[in-house]
């Protein structure tokens, strides 16, 4: 059985500063303007760039690698099949899995949590059983774990955002109880940018018994993600939000866990053998990828993956925790603009609120000066109510991001306000 580490180059690399003047060329986008200024990309926590080394990866692969893959024995179906089994060897670097089989490969996040849900916790789950997850979660970590609750009989517990806006492991702990079954949280929030404290949360669900499903789409990008030490039982990410393709991503999960679950969708490459009396499964991670693989964009993932690695994760969040303290600074001399959540506690995310101004208004007037920010609930619609706003503002980092983008943020909001107030 492979056991990888992790990779060498994140261990060797990054000793030295982030080079980002030189690695913005890298990002084709970047070179463009918008509304006549250049680009300042700060939504990175929707979705990022991409390299070049990407985007040529991508289209050398539908130019002459266009197979499928573990379908036929040509040579174009051989290199696909590679491509697909790199990428799952990259993945499972990236997370420092026991082994690539304990990766499966997903359309996202979104498609990874989904999977657990309807396949590990529609099984499991009894009435009376309860699933707990936090305030802050997206969406995509809330719905369907409401949904298979529903289904199952089981109850959904939430923990509490702390009025620090974080989230406490006594607080989760306060919630965990002989029926709790399954334990699902953000590792990083995507509107307060809180890591929250997952190791531990998982060490005290698991004195309960409990399984941990970390949602990990805002922090694969920027920190480095070691499942073993955290010792979660599954964790998701999307690949698009770490300079990849969308439509790509991955769920991790421990191998026993992997097969003791049932198949979600039936179809090609997922079945061992079949008969119109029984059909019997393939193992993990087949089991759970029926149907054509996106392999050209598994293959854009683990050249995204590589590329981000190559930097070195010290490089770059001494880098992004640079950018987080200037922006700080920037957005507190904008009058009348609140912050959310605490200082010292942001990772890459920056929301805020302006005294009667729109987080829309907001959104388009800073889009007129070429700053991109998201501006919504950001699918966190339970995490507004407990904030007391319908909506907010986000600034989201990536390495490619300089002070100077920072600055022009900071800049735009003050126009914005001039003409909004
Ligand atoms: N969880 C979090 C914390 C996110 O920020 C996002 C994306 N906004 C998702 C889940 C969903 O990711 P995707 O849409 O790529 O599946």
């Amino acid at each position: 059985m492979l056991r990888m580490s992790r990779s060498g180059a994140d261990e060797t690399a990054g000793t030295e500063p982030l080079d980002v003047v030189r690695l913005r060329h890298d990002f084709p986008a970047l070179e463009q303007r918008v509304h006549g200024h250049p680009l300042v990309y700060l939504d990175n926590a929707a979705t990022t760039l991409k390299p070049r080394s990407v985007i040529d990866a991508v289209a050398a692969a539908y130019a002459s690698d266009s197979g499928n893959a573990h379908r036929s024995v040509h040579a174009l179906s051989g290199r696909a099949t590679q491509q697909l089994e790199t990428a799952r060897a990259r993945v499972a670097s990236l997370l420092n899995a026991g082994e690539p089989d304990e990766v499966v490969l997903t359309g996202g996040t979104t498609d990874a949590l989904n999977l657990v849900a309807s396949s590990w916790a529609r099984t499991n789950l009894r009435p009376g059983d309860e699933v707990l997850i936090t305030e802050l979660e997206h969406h995509a970590n809330l719905v369907p774990w409401q949904w298979t609750c529903e289904q199952t009989g089981a109850r959904l517990r939430v923990v509490p955002v702390s009025d620090d806006g974080t989230v406490h492991a006594d607080d989760a702990e306060a919630r965990m109880g002989p029926r709790t079954r399954l334990v699902a949280l953000a590792h990083v929030s995507n509107v307060l940018g809180c890591a929250l404290p997952v190791a531990e949360i998982t060490r005290r669900a698991h004195e309960h018994g409990a399984l941990v499903a970390v949602d990990g789409a805002q922090a694969v990008a920027h920190r480095p993600v070691d499942v073993q030490a955290l010792g979660c039982d599954f964790y998701a990410f999307s690949g698009h939000k770490l300079h990849g393709p969308t439509g790509t991503g991955a769920l991790w999960a421990r191998r026993e866990l992997l097969e003791a679950m049932p198949p979600t969708q039936g179809g090609g490459g997922m079945v061992a053998s079949v008969s119109f009396e029984r059909t019997t499964f393939a193992p993990p991670p087949q089991r759970f990828e029926a149907g054509t693989p996106h392999v050209v964009g598994a293959h854009g993932l683990a050249c995204a993956i590589e590329y981000v690695q190559a930097l070195g994760w010290s490089a770059l969040r001494a880098h992004e925790r640079d950018l987080m303290v200037h922006a700080e600074a920037a957005l507190a001399s904008v009058d009348g603009l609140q912050v959310l959540g605490s200082p010292g506690t942001r990772n890459s995310v920056v929301s805020f609120v302006m005294d009667s101004i729109h987080p829309h208004d907001i959104g388009t007037l800073v889009d007129r000066h070429g700053v991109a920010i998201r501006t919504g609930h950001h699918c966190a619609q339970p995490l507004m109510k407990r904030l007391g706003i319908g909506a907010c503002a986000r600034a989201s980092f990536a390495l490619y991001n300089t002070r100077q983008d920072v600055d022009a943020l900071a800049e735009a909001l003050r126009h914005a306000r001039e003409r909004l107030s």
